[in-house]
C-alpha cells in the first residue's frame, strides 16, 4: 500500500460534472487499497474572476483581504469534491490549508511554505479517510493571517505535503497528459517527455511552461519528492520529474524545450547617467517596491552624452509599483524618462551546456530571423537563451525554436527523454 499525494489543477475541476470525475478517479485510487491525499485547486477560472470582482471593488485592494477572498476559491473546490466522494460510499473530510498545518512566511499574495504540521491530515487517513486538502493557502504563526503562495500555488502545497508525509509519489493532474518539449497548445508538434530532471523542469517551469509552478519544482527537488504529472481526464503514462543532470548521461549541448511566458511587462529607464551608483539606486528603488526583477540589461553609455538605457521585466502586477517607485528616484539619479511596455513576451530555449556551443546563439536568433520575430531584448547562459519579442509573434517565435532546434523530430532531444506519442 502506497501514500499517494494528488493534486487537480481548476480546468479539472471547473465544473459540478468534472468534479465527479475527479471524485471517481480519487475513490478508484483509494480502491487500489491505498491511502490518498487529494490538493484541488479552485474551479476553472474562479481565482481570475475574484480578483477582477476585487479591482471592481477598488485599484488597490488590501493584500491580506484579497489573500482572504483568494482562498475561498480552493475551499469551495476542496469541500465540493469531498461531497463528490461521500456520494461514492468513501470517506472524506475537507481541510483548509491552516487546518491541515501548512504554515507560511507572513508576505501575503506570495508567501512561501516554511514547515507542515500536519497532525490533523494524518489522524484523518489513519480514520481510513479520503483527506483533500485546500491548495495555494497557508498561515502565518506569527501574525495568525490567512496567505496565499502566487499563483500555481496548489502545486506547491501538494508537493509540501507529499514531502512531509514522504509520499510515494505526487500526481500532479491536470488538462495535458505531461510535460511537452513547448506548450502543446501552441506547438502541435511538441512531445511529451517521458522524464525530465528537476533541474530540467525547474528552468521550463522559470521560463514560463506553466504545468508545473517553479516554486513547486524548487521544493520537489530540495526535498526528492517523485512528481508524476498526468492527464486527469485518462490514464496515460505522463511524465515523471525526477533525478538530476549526473543520473541522466547527456550529451553537452543537449536541449530540453522551448517554454514561454506572458506574464511580464518591459520597463525601460532612459538617459542614466553613467556613473557608479545610479544603476545600484533604480534597482535598489524597485527592490523596495517590492518587484522581482528579470533580464536586467545596461546598454553601452552613449560617447555623445554618456548616458544609458537600463532595461529589465517585471510582472505585469508589479508594473505601476514598480514606476512609481522609480519616479521618486528620478531626481537624485538624474535618468530621463521611465517606460513601460504590456504587450511583450518572453521565449527561452531551454537545455545544457550552451555556452560551449557557440553556434547555439547563432542558431537562436537565426531560427527567429526567419519566422520575422524582432529581438527586443536577449540573455544567454549555461542553460537558457531567452528573448523577449512583441506578443503579437510570440506563437511564431516558439515554434520557429522547436523546429530549429530539432524538437520536432526529436533530434536534439536528450535531458527528458522523449516519448513516441504525445
Ligand atoms: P492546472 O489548472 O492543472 O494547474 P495549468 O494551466 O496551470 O493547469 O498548466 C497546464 C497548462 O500548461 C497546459 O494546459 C499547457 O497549455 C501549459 N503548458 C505550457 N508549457 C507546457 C509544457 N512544456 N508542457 C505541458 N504543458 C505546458
Ligand atoms: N487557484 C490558484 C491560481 O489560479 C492556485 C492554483 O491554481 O494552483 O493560481
Ligand atoms: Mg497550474
Amino acid at each position: 500500500m502506497a501514500l499517494i499525494v494528488q493534486k487537480y489543477g481548476g480546468s479539472s475541476v471547473r465544473t459540478a460534472e468534472h468534479i465527479k470525475r475527479v471524485a471517481e478517479r480519487v475513490v478508484a485510487t483509494r480502491g487500489q487499497g491505498h491511502d490518498v491525499v487529494v490538493i484541488v485547486s479552485a474551479m476553472g477560472d474562479t481565482t481570475d474572476r475574484l480578483l477582477d470582482l476585487a479591482r471592481q471593488v477598488t485599484d488597490l485592494p488590501s493584500p491580506r483581504e484579497l489573500d482572504m477572498l483568494l482562498t475561498a476559491g480552493e475551499r469551495i473546490a476542496n469541500a465540493l469534491t469531498a461531497m463528490a466522494i461521500h456520494t461514492l460510499g468513501a470517506e472524506a473530510c475537507s481541510l483548509s490549508g491552516p487546518q491541515a498545518g501548512v504554515l507560511t512566511t507572513p508576505a501575503y499574495g506570495k508567501a512561501q511554505i516554511v514547515d507542515v504540521a500536519p497532525r490533523r491530515v494524518r489522524q484523518a487517513l489513519d480514520r481510513g479517510m479520503i483527506v483533500l486538502v485546500a491548495g495555494f493557502q497557508g498561515i502565518n504563526p506569527e501574525t495568525g493571517d490567512i496567505t496565499t503562495l502566487g499563483r500555481g500555488g496548489s502545486d506547491t502545497t501538494a508537493i509540501a505535503l507529499a514531502a512531509v508525509l514522504k509520499a510515494d509519489v505526487c500526481e500532479i493532474c491536470t488538462d495535458v497528459d505531461g510535460v511537452y518539449t513547448a506548450d502543446p497548445r501552441i506547438v502541435p508538434e511538441a512531445r511529451r517527455l517521458e522524464h525530465i530532471t528537476y533541474e530540467a523542469m525547474q528552468e521550463m517551469a522559470a521560463g514560463g511552461a506553466k504545468v508545473l509552478a517553479p516554486r513547486s519544482v524548487e521544493y520537489a527537488r530540495r526535498c526528492g519528492v517523485p512528481v508524476h504529472v498526468r492527464s486527469s481526464f485518462h490514464t496515460g503514462p505522463g511524465t515523471m520529474v525526477s533525478g538530476s543532470a549526473e543520473d541522466v548521461p547527456t550529451e553537452h549541448g543537449a536541449i530540453t524545450g522551448v517554454a514561454h511566458d506572458v506574464s511580464g511587462t518591459k520597463v525601460t529607464v532612459t538617459g542614466v547617467p553613467d556613473r557608479p551608483g545610479t544603476v545600484a539606486r533604480i534597482f535598489r528603488a524597485v527592490a523596495d517596491a517590492g518587484c522581482e526583477v528579470d533580464m536586467a540589461l545596461q546598454n553601452v553609455p552613449s560617447p555623445a552624452d554618456g548616458r544609458t538605457d537600463v532595461t529589465f521585466l517585471l510582472p505585469k502586477d508589479s508594473g505601476l509599483a514598480a514606476t512609481a517607485a522609480l519616479r521618486k528616484v528620478r531626481a537624485e539619479t538624474g535618468f530621463a524618462e521611465v517606460h513601460q511596455d504590456d504587450d511583450v513576451a518572453k521565449v527561452s530555449l531551454i537545455g545544457s551546456g550552451m555556452r560551449a556551443h557557440p553556434g547555439v546563439t547563432a542558431a537562436f536568433c537565426e531560427a527567429l530571423a526567419g519566422a520575422g520575430v524582432n529581438i527586443e531584448v536577449m540573455s544567454t547562459s549555461e542553460i537558457r537563451i531567452s528573448a523577449v519579442c512583441r506578443t503579437a509573434r510570440l506563437s511564431e517565435a516558439i515554434r520557429a525554436l522547436h523546429g530549429a532546434f530539432g524538437l520536432d523530430t526529436g533530434e536534439g532531444e536528450t535531458e527528458g527523454e522523449a516519448a513516441t506519442s504525445g
